[in-house]
């Protein structure tokens, strides 16, 4: 949904996307806490949502996956 625009559950293109207000709470999209800081420890998600259904979608950005990868917070 994220490139296609398009569902892939509905086939409808009636798509938003809630990104991160930068709060550390998620209050706008959502968030993965990597490192014991609230402030820098934290990999916000972005999250797709189909208007037409209700299905969602979220997407983490490349530049993050460092931080996912090398996080003790996280199970591999
Ligand atoms: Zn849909």
């Amino acid at each position: 949904m994220k490139n296609s625009k398009t569902c892939i559950k509905c086939g409808g293109n009636n798509i938003v996307m809630i990104k991160n207000d930068g709060h550390p709470d998620g209050t706008y999209g959502n968030n993965i806490q990597c490192r014991a800081t609230v402030l820098s420890g934290v990999v916000f998600v972005e999250r797709y949502i189909c208007c037409d259904c209700g299905y969602t979608e979220e997407w983490i950005d490349r530049s993050d996956m460092a931080a996912i990868l090398n996080s003790k917070k996280i199970f591999k």
